[in-house]
């Protein structure tokens, strides 16, 4: 038995500060669902578009939705699959295109043709059975210039007004279907453009409020003016949340100006490749490099604060040494360990 348990209600998430792992394609590389719920996760995010490509979100609503495909009784958040698509289309690595109506593409897996429009968002997103849902927005690159956010910026209002009426008239909205719907704040970093898309959703109305676009600017430092503004202009009772943040110093500055929702593929990806994460190591981001020879004889866990297994039964050597030769089992505790590091920094226990 696990000395945690997921007793979150989904009227009560972001209400305090919390950690979502990316289980991508409905899983987490090298742990299983019970080990993300063993480090104290109570919600994670799928992700759509990977979803939909495969198995398709049809045949996970066949299995009985995500949670019950993967045995996962906690909170289940998706994105809208606009991130990546945008990102994909906009790099040219996928073939096809963004239009004002959504995004139409090739799936890489069987050729088959993709229509992403926010109506079509929705639908996915009911047939993986989330309870979180986020809009499709228009997301652009973090230079973009002052026109291209300003289309960007009034696609993502209309997306949105759409994904919203869509979502009350075709399912009863949260009343009929006890799922929550959240938008996606854009505007680049022209704060007006953030101001005005804010208020905007605001005028809607969403259950939650998620910070658009690209956190860090070119020289890595994060936006903090930009997601200031975005929290000043929605709802206090609603939460707001950083979507993608990933570094802990990052994460710290944004629950000081009010963020409580994080997620980051780097936690659990930098763990399959030695950096771990650790409160013995001095801030700002806590970071060692496990593969490092200085702890090839190094007996103590990665966290002498930390209760997670690896710390609990392992010593820093072993998972060293586990790491170095590319055994699975050294990556399975390094990333059960930073998942466990990631729930206790936000909620304040280093
Ligand atoms: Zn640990």
């Amino acid at each position: 038995m696990s000395e945690y348990s997921i007793d979150l209600e989904l009227k009560d998430f972001g209400k305090v500060p919390i950690f979502l792992p990316d289980a991508t394609r409905g899983a987490i590389k090298s742990i299983t669902t019970r080990d993300i719920f063993d480090v104290g996760t109570k919600a994670l995010v799928t992700n759509t578009l990977h979803l939909t490509v495969s198995p398709g979100s049809e045949k996970i609503k066949e299995l009985g939705g995500i949670k019950k495909f993967m045995n996962w009784d906690g909170i289940v958040l998706t994105d809208s699959g606009g991130f990546q698509v945008f990102s994909l289309l906009h790099s040219k690595q996928w073939e096809g295109k963004v239009h004002d109506g959504g995004a139409t593409f090739k799936s890489p897996k069987d050729g088959k043709v993709i229509e992403l429009t926010p109506e079509s968002s929705i639908d996915i997103q009911m047939n993986i059975g989330s309870d979180i849902m986020v809009v499709l927005d228009d997301c652009r690159k973090s230079s973009v210039g002052r026109k291209d956010a300003e289309i960007s910026v009034a696609r993502t209002l209309e997306w949105a007004q759409r994904c919203r009426d869509y979502f009350d008239r075709e399912y009863g909205g949260t009343k009929e279907t006890g799922k929550i719907l959240t938008a996606v704040v854009q505007g680049a970093n022209f704060l007006d453009l953030r101001e005005h898309c804010a208020k905007a959703l605001a005028e809607i109305g969403f259950d939650g409020y998620n910070f658009g676009g690209y956190l860090l600017d070119d020289d890595g430092n994060l936006v903090v003016d930009e997601l200031a503004c975005v929290l000043e202009n929605t709802p206090d009772d609603k939460f707001n949340y950083a979507m993608g943040l990933g570094k802990p110093s990052d994460i710290i500055k944004a629950i000081e100006i009010g963020y409580t929702v994080f997620d980051t593929v780097l936690v659990t990806r930098n763990a399959r490749h030695g950096s771990v994460y650790s409160f013995d190591i001095e801030g700002p981001e806590y970071k060692m490099n496990i593969k490092n020879a200085k702890y090839a004889n190094d007996q103590s866990p990665i966290d002498s604060t930390c209760d997670c297994q690896a710390c609990k039964y392992h010593t820093r050597a072993y998972i060293h040494q586990m790491i170095k030769v590319g055994e699975i089992t050294g990556m399975t505790l390094a990333s059960i360990h930073n998942l466990r590091f990631y729930n206790r920094l936000v909620e304040g226990k280093r």
